[in-house]
């Protein structure tokens, strides 16, 4: 494999730099390059040295000692991953929004009891509310959303696991924390292991900068625990088969191995960077760059943020889109201009757009896009 380039502002691929959905994400060039190579198979030494490299960098991304799986698969299958092997008959459901809706909607789908704790969409969770909720008893899991993608929020997720953890020395009940963090994991520090989240889990196309198709999460051991003691719980879902190949830097099927080659280039990248603290560190300035314009520059022409102060993902920001134009309208003419934004998600489709600074985008790149969108606030 060559040697990674330094990530640099966009005269690095004059063609990057314009594409800002909140996912997938635009890749670069260099890693769509890593995939121009010829198939290998997956159960011989090439591609168990490729997973064995990349580990420790995973590992750093997620901030834990423990494996971090690499499964074929949408962002959504490893949410499903998170019930069938980690809430066993009761959850609490936290909501507020659509992803963390469907998280909630897939405990039930998955036969299990939830009881949905939900607030306003473009909110956070109060940490106080979940533990009084979970000390009512019964619960043997929390679903949660880190960076809600479809309002811009980030919940206080180490004060939500600190409930937790409160609510089961209270009980004396096992509740496992199971967390969504596509929107989070490699846009920001997400402390696995520190944090004590017992799932936490990511898709390749959002803040990795991936193509679409992969998806990765760690668990604890009391997660492997409970999945041992879950029947049912299928194969291409089962965490202890992930556990089980992960020993032998093996995956437990045919993987996507273009994906892989994509990932280990990126991997480098990420370290050339100087790790996820240096990553983390460039999305929250593209994000207090984003609510500084839109405070000092749209707010005039009535543009708004969704998100409370204390509470914005340093990975997306939603707008709220005045009357006078309509969000559509807006994502409409800055594709004139060659830009790509989101259009709001679910119930905020009409009303919001959401801008996607993460992956492997830059301030500078970040400030072109805004001056494009300030013409059309304009009018
Ligand atoms: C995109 C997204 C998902 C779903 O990811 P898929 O890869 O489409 O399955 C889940 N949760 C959050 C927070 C997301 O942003």
């Amino acid at each position: 494999m060559t040697e990674p380039r330094p990530v640099t502002p966009d005269t690095a691929s004059p063609r990057f730099g314009r594409f800002f959905l909140p996912g997938p994400t635009e890749v670069r060039p260099e890693v769509l390059d890593a995939m121009r190579r010829p198939v290998i198979g997956h159960r011989g030494s090439e591609l168990s040295a490729i997973l064995r490299e990349i580990d420790p960098v995973l590992r750093s991304v997620f901030r834990t000692t423990r494996p971090v799986y690499v499964a074929t698969a949408s962002a959504t299958l490893l949410m499903e991953a998170a019930v069938r092997n980690g809430v066993r008959r009761r959850a609490l459901g936290l909501v507020n929004g659509a992803f963390s809706g469907r998280f909630r909607d897939l405990v039930s789908d998955c036969g299990r009891e939830v009881e949905t704790y939900e607030v306003e969409w473009g909110q956070a969770h109060d940490p106080a509310e979940v533990k009084r909720r979970l000390c009512r008893g019964g619960f043997d899991a929390v679903t949660v959303v880190h960076s809600e993608t479809s309002t811009g929020v980030l919940n206080p997720l180490a004060e939500i696991a600190e409930a937790v953890r409160a609510a089961e020395t209270a009980t004396g009940e096992e509740i496992l924390l199971l967390v969504d963090g596509v929107t989070s994991v490699g846009g920001m520090r997400v402390e696995a292991e520190a944090w004590a989240l017992d799932f936490l889990l990511t898709g390749s196309q959002k803040a990795l900068a991936l193509p679409p198709g992969l998806a990765f999460a760690t668990a604890s051991e009391r997660m492997l625990r409970r999945a041992e003691s879950i029947a049912g719980r299928g194969q291409y879902l089962d965490l202890l088969e992930y556990e089980r190949y992960w020993q032998r830097h093996q995956t437990p099927t045919t993987p996507a191995v273009h994906l892989i080659f994509a990932l280990a280039e990126q991997m480098k990248r990420i370290e050339a960077e100087g790790g996820i603290e240096s990553r983390a560190e460039r999305h929250w300035r593209m994000a207090e760059q984003c609510w500084a314009w839109t405070e000092n520059v749209a707010a005039a022409r009535g543009f708004s943020l969704l998100a409370p102060h204390g509470r914005r993902s340093p990975t997306v920001t939603a707008l709220t889109v005045p009357d006078w134009t309509s969000p559509a309208d807006v994502v409409t003419r800055l594709g004139e201009r060659g830009y790509s934004v989101g259009p709001g998600y679910g119930k905020l489709k009409d009303s919001t757009i959401r801008i996607g600074h993460m992956g492997d985008h830059t301030p500078e790149g970040l400030a072109a896009l805004l001056t494009e969108l300030e013409r059309i606030t304009r009018g």
